[in-house]
């Protein structure tokens, strides 16, 4: 049995394979060579890059990443055993696995009984020949060998003699490592501790860990794996995978670093865990997710009046872990369970000191009181809740001045054809300035023509752009018609920010939540030159 605790742990990611079979979830080549080389920056030990055998584009992949160069990462090819009742050198799919020329070979074979007889239609004893051929003829061919053992728990759980039964044939044909699969993701914490400690006691060859989440479990059941003496763990970044996914590598990293003393990746590299899990996610075109453990960012949002008062005395007293061991940040959410502890630290984060006795802190929750019965919410608009402290704290001029505005659109159905047209009329340092500009819908038009008013004063604005926008209805508590709430996140390229505006018309709505943007903007860009 393994000594598990003091031996290396090898982490295992299948992002560009296992990951790719979720809904939805595409990457192109060169997207691929991206995140390989990503993931050898981190510290990942094996990336598994796909199955050549499956598909032509995963078979060209082989050949780009024999020019890429890693610093640590060994690559691996996924495969099946060989085909029933054909030798293993006939096997076109393993001649492929050969031809990908990868270090590392990771061949899936069954462990399940049922799936012998009634998915693959052959015998329990050719199923075992088929892992000893398979696994014998790579490791002749110099591949370091990982034998994957799909739905291992469950063909355990079956007939246990048998699942050790063909783990007892990879080992004797020389695989170097044994991969314990949950492949269909129902195996729940304790069975797999309890399996996976037992076949440790009949195994010599390193055990990894290989699991899904359809109960919500993969990443606690790797851990479990890990925890009675597993020593490399599958996964993928952000969870992708088939169905309800894979397991999160990204939460298993921060667990093992952070929780259970395994160190898994070079020195220095936790703290780029959050920006990892957003390289994949755009890659991926995948938008992150705000509640995802350690990165997301809800991660460490603290919005309860109570809460943030504690935090206050103690930074630690709600947070299970310090935020900026893993890259990510604290944030005080503004709110209406806001109470007087989260504007002072919120003021806090934008550089102001309040003192507790600061009478204007009454006069901002009045405020926010005041808006948020009109449908305003400051939770993810913080550049909009910035600008409202800055105006009760310490008013300045405005960088202009709203004369008028005006939007039409013109839709000629019979010709197909439809313009929007905004003009927007400004006064600015004095000078009055009119421009007309077209969109593809009022707000797009309305925000170019804003944006053409101002480009004179500063030109720097062109760099500014919408990434997103989105339009809610909300019950305004007036208790007349409802409300429609527009929010918008802007980017210049170095930074994003989001805005909020409220109005019974989505014209002025978006309006305000653009007019917020670029004041915000101004006022950043002010203060880093003064
Ligand atoms: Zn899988």
């Amino acid at each position: 049995m393994q000594t598990g605790k003091k031996s290396q742990l090898f982490l295992y990611d299948t992002t560009l394979r296992d990951g790719t079979q979720g809904e939805a979830i595409h990457f192109s080549l060169s997207d691929k060579l991206r995140i390989a080389k990503r993931l050898d920056e981190f510290g990942i030990q094996y990336i598994e890059a796909g199955w050549p055998g499956s598909n032509p584009k995963d078979f060209a992949f082989f050949n780009h990443l024999k020019d890429l160069e890693l610093k640590q990462a060994k690559i691996a090819a996924f495969g099946s055993t060989r085909k029933a009742h054909l030798g293993v050198e006939e096997d076109p799919q393993i001649q492929l696995l050969l031809q990908a020329q990868s270090p590392v070979v990771t061949l899936f074979g069954k462990s399940w009984l049922f799936h012998v007889l009634e998915v693959l239609k052959t015998t329990a004893e050719e199923n075992l020949a088929m892992i000893r051929d398979s696994i014998k003829f790579l490791k002749s061919h110099g591949r370091e060998v990982i034998f994957d053992a799909e739905h291992f728990f469950d063909g355990f759980k079956a007939d246990k003699g048998y699942a050790l039964e063909c783990i007892h044939v990879a080992e004797e044909s020389g695989a170097d490592f044994i991969v314990l699969c949950d492949t269909n993701g129902g195996s729940l914490p304790w069975e797999i501790g309890n399996i996976t400690a037992e076949v440790l006691s009949r195994c010599r060859t390193p055990i990894g860990i290989h699991t899904h989440n359809d109960g919500e479990l993969a990443v606690a059941n790797a851990l479990v794996a890990i925890e009675a003496g597993a020593l490399q763990v599958q996964g993928t970044i952000n969870g992708y995978g088939e169905r309800t996914g894979n397991c999160n590598l990204i939460s298993v990293i921060a667990n093992l670093e952070l929780k259970m003393g395994r160190r898994v990746l070079p020195p220095g590299k936790l703290k780029e865990l959050r920006e990892l899990s957003l390289f994949i996610d755009e890659i991926a075109n995948v938008r992150p997710n705000p509640r995802a453990p350690f990165v997301g960012k809800s991660a460490f949002a603290h919005k309860g009046g109570t809460h943030v008062n504690a935090l206050q005395k103690a930074l630690n007293s709600y947070e299970h872990i310090d935020p900026l061991a893993v890259g990510n940040t604290r944030r005080i959410l503004i709110g209406e369970l806001s109470g007087r502890s989260n504007i002072i630290l919120k003021a806090k984060e934008l550089g102001i000191v309040l003192e507790e006795n600061n009478p204007n802190i009454q006069r901002i929750l009045n405020k926010i009181k005041e808006l948020e019965a009109k449908g305003y919410e400051f939770e993810s608009a913080e550049a909009s809740f910035a600008l409202l402290l800055k105006k009760t704290l310490s008013p300045y001029p405005p960088f202009f001045n709203l004369i008028e505005y005006h939007v039409s659109i013109r839709q000629l159905p019979a010709k197909n054809y439809k313009v929007c047209e905004a003009t927007v009329k400004l006064s600015i340092r004095g000078e009055r300035i009119y421009t007309v500009a077209e969109g593809d819908g009022p707000v797009h038009a309305l925000d170019r023509a804003l944006r053409e008013a101002l480009a004179k004063f500063y030109p720097e604005i062109s760099q500014v752009r919408l990434e997103d926008y989105k339009v809610r209805i909300v019950d305004s508590k007036e208790g007349t018609a409802s409300s429609i709430r527009v929010w918008v996140e802007s980017t210049d390229g170095k930074r994003n920010w989001s805005t909020v505006g409220v109005s019974h018309d989505i014209v002025e709505a978006s309006w305000l939540a653009l007019f917020d943007s670029i004041e915000y903007w101004l006022l950043k860009k002010t203060e880093e030159q003064t």
